[in-house]
């Protein structure tokens, strides 16, 4: 590590994108990646959450070194594009953070999916990390960048079967870690990497307003936690920022998973 991470931060110099920039995780992690000196362009398909969210991260890192907002719906290739291209103006990507992604209210079992609900969750989380991954790739060629860092978001579901199902959004998150892995092995040579991560259940408002005041629905997921909680989205913000950064150099293809334990445990503590 060059005395740059230490004047400048662990992402100095590394142009970087972060899809679902307002939510949880996202936003987590557009705060952390200004702090540690990267220049952020912050994408995701709602404005208003994106102006609020830019708002957060300018009051807390007042000294960002650029940061801006894009509206992209990354189920549409040509807003992917566009996102990607804001970028390439400031010199190509390094980082890009695929994370949005949805989980529908009307996902179900195998009997209750309907086709439209099957249709749109996988058009954002897997065709969303296609396109992302795709536009990242053609950035780095562009502009001859000798290594690169992807990282696309799937979840513990992809890992363990749940009895609480959500088959589309399960299928879906299967799909990232497949497609993550076979990207990680094509474009080794080329310096750049990719990983997965793997979330476990989160107090963000994807889950949280999911689960609203239902205590049992609660209570059958937090069970199942060594921890006997739910992580935080700043948890999830961390392990993306090493798998962005340098000191992740060897790190490629990657289920990085975190989650307190709760997919090596048998029987958790009372
Ligand atoms: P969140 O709902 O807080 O944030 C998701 C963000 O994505 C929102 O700001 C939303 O506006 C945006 N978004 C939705 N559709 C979009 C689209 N088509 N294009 C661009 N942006 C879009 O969720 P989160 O918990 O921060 O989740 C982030 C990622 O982590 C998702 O891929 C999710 O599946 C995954 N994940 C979450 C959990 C959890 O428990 N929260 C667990 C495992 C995996």
């Amino acid at each position: 590590m060059g005395s740059d991470v230490f004047s400048r931060g662990r992402l100095a110099g590394k142009n970087a994108i972060i899809t679902g920039a307002a939510g949880g995780i996202g936003l987590e992690t557009s705060i952390l990646f200004a702090r540690e000196g990267a220049r952020v362009l912050m994408a995701d398909i709602s404005g208003p959450a994106l102006e609020s969210g830019i708002a957060k991260v300018r009051e807390l890192v007042p000294h960002a070194e650029k940061l801006d907002t894009i509206i992209c719906d990354v189920s549409k290739e040509a807003d992917v594009a566009a996102m990607v291209s804001h970028v390439d103006s400031w010199g190509g990507v390094d980082v890009m953070f695929n994370n949005a992604g949805i989980m529908h209210n009307d996902d179900a079992d195998a009997i209750d999916t309907s086709d439209r609900i099957w249709d749109l969750t996988h058009n954002i989380n897997v065709k969303g990390v296609w396109y992302g991954s795709k536009h990242a790739v053609l950035s780095m060629r562009k502009f001859g960048k000798k290594k690169g860092s992807i990282i696309n978001t799937a979840s513990v579901v992809a890992l363990v079967g749940s009895a609480t199902p959500q088959l589309a959004y399960t299928a879906s998150k299967g799909a990232v870690l497949a497609m993550t892995r076979e990207l990680a092995i094509v474009h080794a040579r080329e310096g750049f990497r990719f990983n997965a991560l793997c979330p476990a259940p989160l107090n963000t408002p994807l889950l949280q307003n999911w689960l609203g005041d239902d205590a049992a629905k609660r209570h059958r997921r937090e069970i199942h936690f060594p921890t006997g909680r739910f992580g935080e989205a700043i948890e999830q913000a961390q392990a993306v920022l090493f798998l962005a950064s340098d000191e992740s150099s060897f790190v490629n293809g990657t289920d990085f998973v975190v989650d307190g334990g709760m997919t090596k445990a048998y029987v958790t503590p009372e």
